[in-house]
């Protein structure tokens, strides 16, 4: 936390460095040369099927629960934190739930907590997380205005890929933070997060690029950071899907202002 204001100068020199660290000068330049992202995600977005406007997740009577629900989230961690629905208990330091405003707005959902997270009990924090910091810089989102949370709670040993078990046993605390938060707008990061969200095998290149639908919220499919440390040429693409997650998160705050 800052101590001293910060002027709009300051705020603007920060985002602006963000975007030089991602190498987003070059993005847009190469984006230029191909297709522009509004295109494409106009394209794209005729091909899926409408998002509702009257969510189900939140309240519909064909929704019934089957775990129990909450007032808080903070009733809900406190519930969970000593869960031992899977192992992965058995090698956790932390249970790792989740970090951000409660009221926001938007949600992103990683895949499963690693070494520092594990250590200090908060998603997102090693250095695919650093990058994820400036990823939302550059977009001028700080953290504390989103939400961040994983498909699963704990560190798979070795961060090894979630078994499909471990994600069924999880999978329920996550909804009901989701039921929580109630949010306008969902980002899963990653083929893990995307495919276990959606119920799909589809691969990563396929859900991306286009609006889906998670029980009423609207939800993209972006790269995860760690997998921009391992190619940083996916970061083009993930530089395009931020812009359009900023546009229709604007838009949905703004009250309305559909992109169907
Ligand atoms: N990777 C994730 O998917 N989640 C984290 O919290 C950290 C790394």
């Amino acid at each position: 936390m800052e101590d001293k204001p910060v002027s709009l100068h300051q705020l603007f020199r920060r985002a602006l460095s963000a975007q030089v660290d991602l190498g987003i000068g070059e993005m847009i330049l190469e984006a230029k040369n191909n297709r522009p992202h509004d295109l494409q995600w106009t394209e794209n977005i005729k091909m899926v099927r409408k998002v509702e406007t009257t969510p189900d997740l939140f309240g519909s009577p064909s929704q019934a629960p089957s775990t129990p629900q909450f007032d808080s989230l903070a009733a809900h961690f406190e519930a969970i934190r000593d869960c031992q629905l899977c192992p992965l208990w058995q090698t956790r330091t932390k249970l790792v739930y989740g970090v951000g405003n409660p009221h926001a707005d938007l949600i992103f959902i990683g895949e499963a907590p690693g070494r520092d997270e594990d250590l200090q009990g908060e998603p997102f924090v090693g250095r695919a997380g650093q990058l994820f910091d400036r990823i939302l810089a550059a977009i001028s989102l700080p953290r504390e205005e989103v939400y961040i949370a994983n498909i699963l709670k704990c560190r798979p040993p070795n961060n090894r890929d979630p078994e499909p078990e471990e994600m069924d046993k999880c999978y329920p605390h996550l909804q009901e933070q989701i039921r929580l938060l109630r949010p306008k707008l969902i980002c899963a990061l990653g083929r893990v997060a995307g495919q276990m969200l959606l119920k799909t095998n589809i691969p990563l290149g396929k859900l991306r690029g286009l609006w889906h639908d998670y029980e009423g919220a609207p939800m993209m499919v972006t790269y995860h950071p760690a997998a921009l440390l391992r190619n940083p040429a996916y970061k083009k693409e993930t530089w395009e899907d931020m812009q359009v997650l900023k546009k229709r998160l604007d838009e949905l705050r703004m009250g309305g202002g559909s992109i169907y």
